[in-house]
């Protein structure tokens, strides 16, 4: 597969892309996007992102029956199942654990902090408090941009080591780069996204993308 044509079906095994086509999504991404947006209202916007790409990539969780019993009699329902971890990518990913947490129960939040060594480019991990063993079924990798992916393959490589059973990656932007990337990397790690855009520019920023998210959410540019 080409570096910069991201599978988007699984039928050579590699997990889906999954790039929404939600009309709330979009008209919330064109906000995000404009240079003219303000921290505030970027920050409120990634939340609220966050909260509608988790509501389709939890989609497909398994439900386990429940009868509830309501004032009018007994309803046939359905609960979760599973427990859920969200790895937020330190910085950038903090910003949407907020919209991701308000929908999902039993809901733990682990921070892996990587920094990229100058001279080798490789990631190296600075901070790392996952429990000695797995305590949930299904980790979600929140990183707003998908770039070159390196920062997602090195946090999905931890988690796999960890044990996790079950990870999905869910950012907003991502470039072909960073998605062929991870998808070499984690073929079966399905990947979610509010927009594919076109490329990294040479120093690795997505074009057009949003410039950079962690300094457009904490106002550091
Ligand atoms: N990180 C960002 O915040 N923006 C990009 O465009 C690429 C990486």
């Amino acid at each position: 597969m080409s570096q910069s044509t991201p599978a988007r079906s699984n039928t050579s095994g590699t997990a889906r892309l999954h790039v929404s086509s939600h009309p709330l999504v979009q008209h919330k991404l064109s906000i995000l996007r404009a240079k003219s947006t303000e921290t505030k209202k970027f920050r409120e916007v990634v939340k609220e992102l966050a909260t509608l790409l988790l509501i389709e990539a939890t989609a497909d969780l398994e439900v386990i029956p429940v009868d509830i019993e309501t004032p009018m009699g007994t309803a046939h329902c359905n609960k979760l199942g599973i427990r859920i971890g969200l790895i937020p990518i330190l910085r950038a990913g903090l910003g949407m654990v907020e919209g991701a947490i308000e929908m999902l129960p039993h809901v733990e939040v682990w921070h892996i902090g990587l920094y990229r060594d100058e001279k080798t480019l490789r990631p190296v991990e600075y901070y790392n408090k996952l429990p000695v063993n797995p305590t949930v079924q299904l980790c979600l990798v929140l990183d707003p941009m998908l770039a070159t992916g390196g920062s997602a393959s090195a946090t999905i490589d931890i988690l796999k080591r960890w044990g996790a059973e079950t990870i999905k990656y869910v950012g907003l932007i991502g470039a072909p780069e960073g998605v062929a990337r991870l998808q070499q990397d984690h073929p079966d790690v399905p990947i979610y996204l509010a927009a594919l855009d076109e490329r990294l520019n040479e120093v690795g920023y997505i074009v057009p993308g949003l410039g950079d998210a962690g300094d457009r959410q904490f106002g550091t540019a």
